[in-house]
C-alpha cells in the first residue's frame, strides 16, 4: 500500500497503526532519511540541508533505498509506503520495482487535510517533542513542504486515481475514526 498526504495529515500515525495491526512492515523514507542524518552517514550529510529546507532529496537516492527495504524479509507479508513515492518519477519508479519482484499494489490512501489546520498539527508536534523536534517541522519550512506536495506529490495521487487505485479519507477527524475509515475503504 502507500499512504500519500500532506506534512501534518496524519499519515506516519496511520501508517503506523495499520501496519501493527496488520502485521505490515511500514517504510517510510522521512524516518530512513532522518535516522541517516542522525546517524551522520554519507547520505545523512547529503540531505540535511534539503531535508531541513522542506524540499525533495534527489529521486535516485529514495528509490534505492525504498528498493532495498522492501526485499527484506520483514516485507513478505506486506508493506505499507509512507512518504514515498512523492513525484511521479519516483511512482514509476516504483511500478517498475514491484513489477520486477512480482508484487501487486493494492491500494493507495490519500489523507485528505485542509492547509489551514496543518500548522496548529506541526505547532502540537513541536510541543510534545520539545527535545526530539525535526528540523523540518518549522512554520517557515512547513510552507515549503506543503508548496512541494501541491505541486509534485499531488499528481501522484492522481497517477494513481487513473489506474483506479486511490482512495481518499477525510484526514481531519480525531486519529481514531480516521483509523476506522481506512479500514473502511481498505475493506480490512
Ligand atoms: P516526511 O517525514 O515523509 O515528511 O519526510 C521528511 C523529508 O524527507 C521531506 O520533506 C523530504 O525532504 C525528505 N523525503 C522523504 N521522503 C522523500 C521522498 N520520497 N522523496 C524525496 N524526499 C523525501
Amino acid at each position: 500500500m502507500v499512504f500519500l498526504g500532506l506534512p501534518g495529515a496524519g499519515k506516519g500515525t496511520q501508517a503506523q497503526t495499520l501496519a501493527r495491526t496488520h502485521n505490515l512492515s511500514q517504510l517510510s523514507t522521512g524516518d530512513m532519511l532522518r535516522a541517516a542524518v542522525a546517524a551522520d552517514t554519507e547520505i545523512g550529510r547529503q540531505v540535511k540541508d534539503i531535508m531541513a529546507q522542506g524540499d525533495l532529496v534527489p529521486d535516485r537516492l529514495v528509490i534505492d533505498i525504498i528498493g532495498e527495504h522492501m526485499s527484506a524479509p520483514a516485507c513478505a507479508k506486506g508493506f505499507i509506503l509512507d512518504g514515498f513515492p512523492r513525484n511521479v518519477a519516483q511512482a514509476e519508479a516504483l511500478d517498475k520495482m514491484l513489477e520486477e519482484k512480482n508484487i501487486k499494489l493494492d491500494a493507495v490512501l490519500e489523507l485528505v487535510v485542509d492547509t489551514a489546520i496543518l500548522g496548529d498539527r506541526i505547532n502540537s508536534r513541536i510541543a510534545a517533542q520539545p527535545n526530539s523536534a525535526r528540523l523540518d517541522d518549522t512554520e517557515t519550512t512547513l510552507m515549503q513542504r506543503v508548496k512541494v506536495y501541491e505541486e509534485q506529490t499531488a499528481q501522484v495521487a492522481t497517477y494513481y486515481e487513473a489506474k483506479g487505485l486511490l482512495k481518499r479519507v477525510d484526514g481531519m477527524q480525531d486519529i481514531d475514526t480516521v483509523t476506522q475509515q481506512i479500514k473502511a475503504v481498505l475493506g480490512v
